[in-house]
């Protein structure tokens, strides 16, 4: 409970049901310190930079490839590096909120995510033991109609095959089996484990969570990555197998997401590939950090995790052949993602690791990439890139870190235990269940404050607005 009353310092109504239960004013949103404005309908002329940057990218995953095609789409001379021997993502499922699809559209993926992604109609929030429905988010058109930007759920793997087949399109090279291995901030160099040397105007290390580059730029700061005592079973498991039992089928009736939770413990699930897989992501006490694929061992392992929980659940956890445990872990964000000459900079994970249990990480690694291509517009001189990154890091710290701070929330309203704040919690939700409008929830998910906040925020324009104002 003390963790609660520290929160939150960023606007949402998800919180009131506990203020009403303390009967107190100890849980008050700080509105004031709300760093990420709603979006900005003024509009803004959006200049095109004529001064072209040479961009060395370390680093391809979301973040990586977001920031390459958003930058090279400006005419910036980019080159983007990764370490591994080729692309690729775990297979697993990811959210993409309209504040990412709208950005993924702009830059000419909408074909590709309507092909392979799902727009979900909701998240049914259930009680973990009986599958109870306690709360629901409404996530199809209701969402197009208010952020002009659909929800999507999609397989991992297909995101990433979308960015990088832009990057193609683009022509951006990608060069694979290069592991940076140190940096020379001021200079914006890097050199790579076989030697090579890069020389960059601007480098952009998006080299996730265990970030060398953030180690280095953020000196004795950096804590690296943090444990929550939590992992994450992450598998997926065929929806022909789920429509083919009936007591599991009607999971499969409609295109949304399930969210089981309990205490200490949630399980989001949802279809992907184009609704021929269910994903599925067990949020469960775990002490250690390592990533492991599980035995069969492990896969009863992760049955006994969740004993007692929704029969249908465990119905849905008897398809699973193959998962990976996953720890849950995130990083302080830092105060600082660039160098002092502000050539060498952070983005993605590298700059704010989160945990995941508002599905914004990814994300906000997108806002990132689209930010910074919207600063680089202004910059009529070399002199110029200080202030342009000064400005970047002044939308997109304060942002992030409210971000960052409502996924723990979030963890904290989906894991308490039985008893008066998961029972509050609970006939809070039920508003969502009754069909009229509310202006509150815990469900940050559907609460109108958080969701504007979060969805309807326009990180380009937000970015203009720093030169118009
Ligand atoms: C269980 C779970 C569920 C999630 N669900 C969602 C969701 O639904 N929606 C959402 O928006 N976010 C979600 N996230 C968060 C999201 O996955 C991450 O925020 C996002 O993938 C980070 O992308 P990135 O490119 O910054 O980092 P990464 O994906 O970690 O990519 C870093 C890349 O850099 C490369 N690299 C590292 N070091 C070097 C080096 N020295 N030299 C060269 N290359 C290097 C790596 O090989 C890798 O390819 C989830 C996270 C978890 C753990």
């Amino acid at each position: 409970m003390s963790d609660i009353l520290l929160l939150p310092s960023y606007p949402t109504g998800s919180y009131n049901f506990i203020k009403r239960l303390l009967s107190a004013d100890i849980v008050t949103p700080n509105l004031e310190t709300s760093a990420k404005p709603f979006s900005i309908n003024e509009s803004a002329s959006h200049p095109i930079s004529p001064i072209k940057l040479t961009i060395a990218i370390i680093g391809g995953g979301v973040g990586g490839l977001a920031a390459a095609i958003a930058l090279k789409q400006d005419g910036h001379n980019v080159t983007l590096y990764e370490q591994a021997p080729q692309l690729s993502e775990i297979g697993a499922g990811i959210q993409i909120p309209p504040n990412s699809s709208r950005i993924l559209h702009s830059w000419g993926l909408q074909a590709a995510l309507e092909r392979q992604s799902i727009r979900p109609s909701g998240i049914t929030w259930r009680r973990w033991q009986d599958g109870c429905v306690i709360g629901h988010a409404k996530l199809g058109s209701e969402i197009l109609q208010k952020y002009g930007s659909p929800y999507y759920v999609t397989h991992r793997a297909h995101l990433h095959d979308a960015l990088y087949q832009r990057t193609k399109e683009l022509k951006v090279p990608v060069i694979l089996n290069h592991k940076a291995k140190s940096y020379d901030f001021n200079n914006a160099s890097v050199t790579f484990e076989d030697g090579t040397v890069v020389d960059a105007d601007l480098v952009i290390a998006a080299d996730g969570l265990k970030s060398i580059a953030r180690k280095a730029l953020t000196s004795i700061n950096d804590k690296g990555p943090e444990g929550h005592g939590l992992a994450a079973y992450r598998c997926t498991v065929s929806m022909a197998a789920i429509k083919a039992d009936p007591l599991i089928s009607r999971i499969a009736q409609k295109p949304s997401l399930n969210l089981w939770v309990g205490h200490n413990r949630h399980v989001m699930a949802y279809p992907i590939a184009g609704g021929e897989r269910y994903n599925m992501v067990l949020t469960h006490p775990e002490p250690s950090s390592t990533i492991q694929n599980l035995s069969s061992d492990g896969l009863t392992q992760m049955k006994s995790q969740f004993n007692g929980w929704d029969p249908c659940l465990m119905r849905l956890l008897d398809l699973v052949n193959e998962a990976v445990k996953w720890p849950i872990q995130s990083i302080d964000v830092p105060d600082r993602w660039a160098s002092e000459s502000r050539r060498t900079i952070l983005t993605g994970d590298a700059a704010h690791a989160m945990t995941p249990y508002m599905a914004l990480g990814a994300a906000m690694a997108v806002e990132d990439a689209a930010a910074l291509a919207a600063a680089l517009r202004h910059m009529s001189q070399p002199e110029d890139l200080v202030d342009i990154i000064d400005k970047w890091t002044k939308i997109r710290i304060p942002g992030v870190k409210a971000v960052h701070e409502a996924s723990i929330a979030q963890g904290l309203i989906m894991h308490f235990a039985d008893g008066p704040v998961q029972q509050a919690r609970d006939v809070a939700l039920a508003v969502e269940l009754k069909d009229f409008p509310f202006d509150e929830s815990p469900n940050q998910w559907s609460d109108p404050t958080m969701t504007e906040w979060v969805y309807k925020y326009d990180v380009v324009e937000a970015m203009h607005h720093e030169w118009i104002r």
